[in-house]
Order: structure tokens, then sequence, then C-alpha cells
């Protein structure tokens, strides 16, 4: 597997300002109590950030292998969890933050239980609890985890592997003790030495990183999408390494981080922003507690310029995830009225409400929003909750938009719900929440405009006749004109009848006379390439069409379909004398302002 690194942007700058800055530090030593590792020169150093969409920004010595060392305890602690499941590992090893350095012999008092699985004595117990048929096979299944992490093979660097087992005798003190307590309940060698092989695995700095990024992205290699841990395992695996992963520091960390994290006095640090990043560091001196000087100062500094601490949450209001709010009398659906029509949506819209919402509807700005949408209630007729842009919803707040559906379905207010189908999360969550809407009066719609076209229908059904044959002189584009003007169209006015599905006139063809339409639906429809997400729009009696040509000269623009069959009035161009034609003229100016406005509140609503 290649990863590609980024060069080019703000991050990678970011990176390579940050180590001029910390390679400044020379704090610290090289461990030592394994001989081996004192061969490592001090002043590598890298850095290497991974996100869950596997992009990895890295710099400095990000690529020169050194040994894991405890950054691997998290890692075949989760291994071991899904081995054994959870009650089987608690067993044998705690989750209680010891307080005391990595090699402290933290054993609980009568049973022998090493407190968690980060200091030693935990992560031996545990290298130990790994199923295999014999050493070697265990050891394969140890180091082909560590491959699902990062997405290559791993090998062993053999010098540290017996620079350790040679000098270990604390580590095999402590595998020893936990023997005669049966938290090791066979010989302790095979499973310290395979601990000391594990702790000798070869990594690099963007190793770490993706392997963070795995934690990260729920347990799933991002770059090749490999699953590492079951997604069960990652939270119990980030609890330990949010209160364990560094030793007696871990408190502090905590504090001045405020990220799952884990230390190897080889030098690594793995830190994990879960659903975010995964940071790595390596620079091999360290401070007193075993932890690298300069990867803690790096880790610092990124979560204070990027406020990655996991306590800082931003305030989440229904500010924060309401895009729009506006009803029926400020924005009209797509849909051209009539004059009438237009003026009982202006007078009746309040009675529709439409909630465009946006980003992550997560408990708190939902539960904000359900409270606003309630006060609103009060002679509501129908609510429209327009989720295109939302891109994902969590299980709580799907539970409270429910329960505000059925609330304000209670009430006597139809609920809509626009937009659900663009993100596959909203589709799911919708369809989980209202499994039978259409009994519940919850109804769905592919976008807010035919929303807000059936609520208007609504509005306008309960208010006016349906479509009567609209004469010629009541049609909208006759109603200003003078008594002389009147006669004089009616006297060219050709009546059309049209069959259904019937075509008036084809985008593209020279345009000779506008319509009038007496009775049925014609339908406005637009070349598809031009304006994918809008429909086109549907005109009724007593509206006109093909007007335009009549300024421009221009050929048809559009489709025009009688739906459903219908009748015109067809005013042919070459008719209309000079006079009346500054009538229609301005008349469709005024018409055309009229609707520009309209469009432009809906635009900053
Ligand atoms: N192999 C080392 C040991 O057991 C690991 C310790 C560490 O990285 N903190 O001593």
């Amino acid at each position: 597997m290649t990863v590609k690194a980024r060069v080019d942007s703000p991050v990678q700058q970011y990176l390579e300002a940050l180590h001029r800055r910390v390679a400044e530090l020379r704090d610290g030593d090289l461990a030592s109590y394994i001989p081996e590792l004192t061969r490592a020169d001090p002043e590598w150093f890298g850095i290497a950030i991974a996100t869950v969409d596997g992009q990895v920004y890295q710099v400095g010595d990000s690529r020169q292998p050194f040994t894991i060392q405890s950054v691997s305890k998290p890692f075949v602690y989760g291994l071991a969890l899904a081995d054994l499941g959870v009650e089987q590992v608690l067993a044998k090893v705690g989750v209680e933050p010891s307080g005391e350095a990595f090699n402290s012999i933290s054993l609980e008092p009568g049973t022998g239980r090493p407190l968690n699985p980060m200091i030693n004595a935990g992560a031996i117990a545990t290298t130990g609890l790994i199923v295999g048929d014999s050493p070697q096979q265990r050891e394969q299944r140890i180091l082909e985890m560590f491959a699902r992490y990062t997405g290559h093979p791993m090998t062993i660097d053999a010098r540290v592997y017996a620079s350790e087992a040679r000098t270990g005798h604390r580590n095999r003190a402590l595998a020893h003790l936990m023997r005669t307590f049966d938290i090791i309940e066979t010989d302790p060698e095979p499973g310290l030495d395979l601990y000391f092989r594990q702790c000798a695995m070869l990594v690099t700095c963007c190793d770490l990183a993706l392997m963070g990024a795995a934690l990260a992205n729920n347990g799933v290699n991002p770059v090749t999408g490999v699953r590492a841990l079951p997604a069960a395992q990652v939270a119990r695996v980030l609890s330990v390494m949010s209160s364990c992963g560094m030793y007696d520091y871990s408190g502090e960390w905590l504090y001045n981080v405020g990220m799952p994290a884990k230390s190897g006095v080889g030098g690594g640090i793995v830190a994990v922003l879960p659903g975010q990043v995964g940071i790595a560091v390596f620079s091999p001196r360290l401070d007193a507690r075993g932890n690298s000087c300069r990867g803690i100062r790096v880790c610092e500094q990124i979560s204070r310029d990027f406020d990655l601490h996991l306590f800082h949450t931003s305030r989440s209001t229904s500010a924060a995830i309401i895009r729009a709010r506006y009803s029926a009398a400020q924005v009209s659906s797509q849909r051209r009225r009539r004059l009438g029509e237009r003026d009982a949506l202006t007078q009746q819209g309040d009675r529709v409400l439409v909630y465009a919402l946006q980003g992550e509807l997560t408990i708190g700005a939902t539960e904000s929003l359900v409270h606003e949408v309630l006060d609103a209630l009060v002679g509501l007729e129908v609510l429209i909750l327009d989720l295109a842009w939302v891109i994902n919803v969590d299980q709580a707040a799907a539970r409270l938009l429910a329960d505000l559906a059925r609330s304000v379905t209670d009430a006597g207010c139809t609920v809509l719900i626009a937009g659900a189908a663009n993100t596959a999360a909203v589709r799911e969550l919708v369809a989980r929440a209202w499994p039978q809407s259409q009994e519940l009066g919850v109804f769905q719609f592919m976008d807010s405009d035919q929303a807000l076209e059936w609520a208007e229908d609504r509005l306008l059904a309960a208010l006016t006749a349906p479509d009567p044959e609209v004469p010629l002189l009541d049609n909208d584009l006759c109603l200003t004109l003078s008594e002389p003007e009147r006669a004089g169209l009616a006297m060219i006015a050709q009546r059309l009848e049209f069959a259904p599905g019937e075509l008036v006139f084809r985008a593209g063809a020279p345009a000779d006379a506008l319509f009038l339409i007496a009775r049925g639906r014609f339908e406005v429809r637009r070349p598809a390439a031009e304006q994918p997400s809008r429909r086109s729009s549907t005109l009724v009696p007593g509206m006109y069409f093909g007007e335009l040509p009549l300024a421009s000269g221009q050929p048809r623009s559009a489709d025009v379909v009688a739906r459903d069959g219908g009748t015109c009035w067809r005013i042919p161009f070459a008719a209309i004398d000079a006079g009346l034609r500054i009538r229609l003229l301005s008349t469709m100016a005024a018409r055309l302002a009229e609707r520009l406005a309209q469009q432009e509140r809906m635009r900053c609503s």
C-alpha cells in the first residue's frame, strides 16, 4: 500500500512550522534500560496526521522505522477483546488507572489482577490471552492484526527483541508473580516472550497515524477500507487509552490534550480524535515517565491550535441546524399561480411553515428545534421539515424528531418531510423514525418545492373553487388593459384546443405568438441540463406563457405541454399593434419584477 502524502495544503504547512519549532526542544533522554534502544539517534523527529478520509500529512522522520514498544498495548488489548469477549478479559485485567509508572507492580490486592492493560503487568497478561495453537501462530495473529491497521506486513527488530529478552528481569518477575495468582494460568515464559516480540515490532510515524485513524474511524483502516478492530470494541480500547495510556501522566494529559493516546519507550506517541484523525509523533528522547518530550509538546500544541480537546464542544443550539425558516406567505413553490391565488397565499400562507435544516442533527440542537417548533404550532396547518442539507441524524435526534412529528400531528397539523432521500444516513433514520408514515399524517417529498406546492394546494383547495374556465378578458395579462385595448385583443385572439399531453411548442422553435390559458394545466419543461434540481413550473387557467419572445425576439426557451388537455387563446405577435405591444410589455415587466423579488426573498430567508 502506498500512502499519498499531501504537500500542498495548509495542514502540511502548519505541520512543517510546528516541526521546526518543536525541533528546538532537546529535553529528555533515550531509554537505556533496554540497551539496544540507546542506538537511536536522539534527533529523530517525525510527525504524521491521518484523517478518517484517508488523507495523510507527514513531516520530518515520519518514515524512520522504530520499535513500537508500549504503543502496541491498546491494539493487542483490542485483539484480546475480539478473541475472548469483554468478560473473560476483564476477569484477568482491570480497567482502573494506576497512577503509577509503566513498569510498576500494580496488582489488585487479593486477586493479583493487574489494574489495567496499559501498564506492563496488564499488557503481559493481555498478550498471554491471545488465541493460537502455538507461540508462532499467536505471533502471526498479532502481526496480522497490526498489518490490518497499517495496510502492510509487519516485521520485528531482532536486536531490540533480543536485548529486552535478555535484560527484562522486571517484566519477567511481573509475569511470574501473576502466575502465582493464576492471572497467567500456564508457563509465563512463552507469553512473556511474545510480549517482548510484540514490543520490538517496527513501525513508522506514518503507520502509527494510520493506526490512530483506524481507531478514529470506528475500527476501519481509512485507506484500505479493511476492518482492523470490531466496532463493538473500539470504545473500550479508546477508554483505556484515555484513562491509562500515558501512565502516571494520564490525568494531566487528558486535562491538557484531551485525546485518548498511547506512548512507548521507543519514542512513539499515537493520539486519537474519534471520528476525525489519528496523530502520531516520533522522537526518542523521553521524560522521567517514559513519554516522548517532543511528542507531548506536539500533541499539546495541535490540540490547542485546532481545538481538538474531546470535551471542548461548541454550544449546540437550534440556530446551528436551522438553515432557513419561512412561511408560504414569504416564499412560494415554483408552481406559478394566478393573481387571486397569490393573494390568498400571501394572506393565509402563515399556516404553512418550512424549517430547512442543515449539518449534523445531534440531541442538543434538535432539542431546541423541537421547542421552537412547538411554540410556533398555534394556527399551523402544515409543517415542512426540509432535510436536504442534513448530513447526519444521530439516534437521539431521530427519536426527538419522531416525537416532534407525533406532537405536531396530534395537534391536527400535517408534517411533510422533504429532501430526506439525498443522504443515505438521513434516509435510513427517517425510515426508522416514521415506519408507517402515511398513517401518522407524515408525508415525504423529494424536495421542499414539491412539499410546498402540496401545502399550497391544500390551503387553496380550502379557500378557492377548483379551476373554472377563465374568460379571455379575465386573464392576468388583460387586467390592466383599457377597454379599447381589451376589445383589440379579443379581435386577434384565436381559441385553440389541446389534447392531453399535446405539445404547444418546443424549446428552440421560432416564436410567433403568446398564449393565454382558458382551461387546463400547462407544463413548462426546461431542457434537463439547465436546471437539474428544479422541476419546471405548472401554469393554470388565467395565466399566460410564451410571452418573452415578444420582447426578446428569441426562439422558445422551453417546451410547453398541455398536461391533461386544455384550451388557450393564441395571440399572434404579428397581429399586435404598436400601442398594445407597449401595454403588454409593461404588464409583463411588472409580473417579472414581482417574481424576481420573490426569488430574492427565498434566497435571503
Ligand atoms: N517493552 C517495554 C517494557 O516492557 C515497553 C515499555 C514502554 O514502552 N513504556 O518495558
